[in-house]
């Protein structure tokens, strides 16, 4: 495996008229250039990922990005230019085939990076392409002219390409050029052309952010569980120091539960107490943050994205402002959600009942999930 992936998200974004940049505005829960990363090293294709940025930006650089493989550099002004820096910096690294993407494409599949390596084998340069279903004219002057959309090829990203060839040719190259096989097309290279896919289109606006249908779904969920002595008391995945903890088979954190429920509601998924039965030895003292992380994993490969999360957390003590921010941080970290997309609210019950007199906690929660059709 000695291939390489580059993804150019250098660009300014003219078109898409926003003060951050297009790469890094949030598209389905993650930064837009995000997409494509985490989808090259999930193909298990690449020895080296080469991300170029416009500049290191120390957020991005922190958070996003962990993997050993991955290498950032800056770009130049024109998407040639950083292409051409992300060449240098590979060059004396025994490269086979490069593979080089736009990071305003995060839509491509695996599948896909899996065919344009098998057309590879025979060939120096492989492109994806699409056609068009419009009627296509072309202007010369002031002459309109029909053009055969048949023979139209509208191509995208990623491109691969044999490394020795591809960097010779982008050495000659002086001229601003918009994707990498126009490049070998200047100089007659023979470039093999596959299908390509439709959802696998270019963000330039704003409004291609929501170019999919959405939809709303809506989840609720509910938990109480006793507190009884001598057992640590955990809420929202994180310890809070208290006389007593919550009784139950697992770690009884009622706000990972109730979020749990809220979410499997959302998501049509039935109920905690289905996938995790209470007369399974094995769940037993299981620790909550990793009974939400497998749900959290299938609901996006799914296609639905959280988009927010208001929690009812009831209990006369331990006082929940003086941990709100806490379970609020932890919560947006178990849940890869930001800490705006939550709100926690503080109840008391006035004394009344178990829960009044501190022998429980209960916990209620409801939960908006986006579905990208
Ligand atoms: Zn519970």
């Amino acid at each position: 495996m000695n291939d390489c992936f580059i993804l150019l998200a250098a660009g300014k974004g003219k078109r898409f008229n926003s003060k951050m940049p297009k790469q890094y505005v949030n598209y389905k829960n993650k930064p837009l250039f995000l997409h494509s990363i985490d989808k090259a090293i999930e193909s298990k294709m690449f020895k080296k990922i080469i991300l170029v940025l416009d500049k290191v930006n120390k957020t991005i650089k922190n958070k996003s990005i962990k993997n050993k493989k991955i290498s950032i550099i800056i770009g130049g002004k024109e998407r040639y230019q950083s292409s051409m820096k992300a060449l240098n910096f590979i060059k004396k690294q025994n490269i086979k085939n490069v593979y080089i993407h736009d990071a305003a494409r995060p839509n491509f599949s695996i599948k896909l990076l899996k065919r344009l390596r098998s057309n590879l084998k025979n060939n120096k340069a492989v492109i994806p392409y699409i056609k068009t279903v419009n009627s296509t004219k072309y202007k010369i002057k002031n002459k309109v002219v029909n053009l055969d959309r048949e023979k139209l090829l509208f191509t995208q990203t990623p491109q691969c390409f044999d490394f020795k060839t591809l960097y010779q040719f982008s050495k000659l190259n002086k001229k601003i050029i918009t994707d990498d096989a126009s490049l070998l097309l200047r100089f007659n290279k023979k470039v093999k052309f596959i299908k390509g896919e439709e959802n696998n289109f270019k963000i330039t606006k704003k409004s291609d952010l929501h170019k999919f249908n959405i939809k709303n779904f809506f989840g609720i969920g509910f938990d109480i569980h006793r507190l009884i002595k001598n057992k640590k008391l955990y809420l929202g995945g994180i310890k809070i120091p208290f006389h007593s903890g919550l009784q139950g088979h697992s770690d009884g954190d009622v706000v990972l539960h109730s979020i749990i429920d809220a979410l499997l509601g959302a998501s049509r998924k039935k109920d905690i107490g289905t996938l995790y039965p209470s007369n399974k030895m094995k769940f037993k003292n299981m620790r909550s943050p990793n009974m939400l992380l497998p749900i959290i994993n299938n609901l996006n490969k799914e296609g639905y994205y959280i988009n927010n999360i208001d929690i009812n957390l009831i209990c006369e003590k331990p006082k929940v402002y003086k941990y709100r921010e806490k379970i609020i941080s932890s919560l947006s970290n178990l849940l890869n959600i930001k800490k705006d997309q939550i709100n926690l609210k503080g109840k008391t019950v006035e004394k009344l009942g178990l829960i009044g007199k501190e022998k429980a906690i209960a916990c209620e929660t409801i939960v908006s999930l986006n579905y990208y059709v």
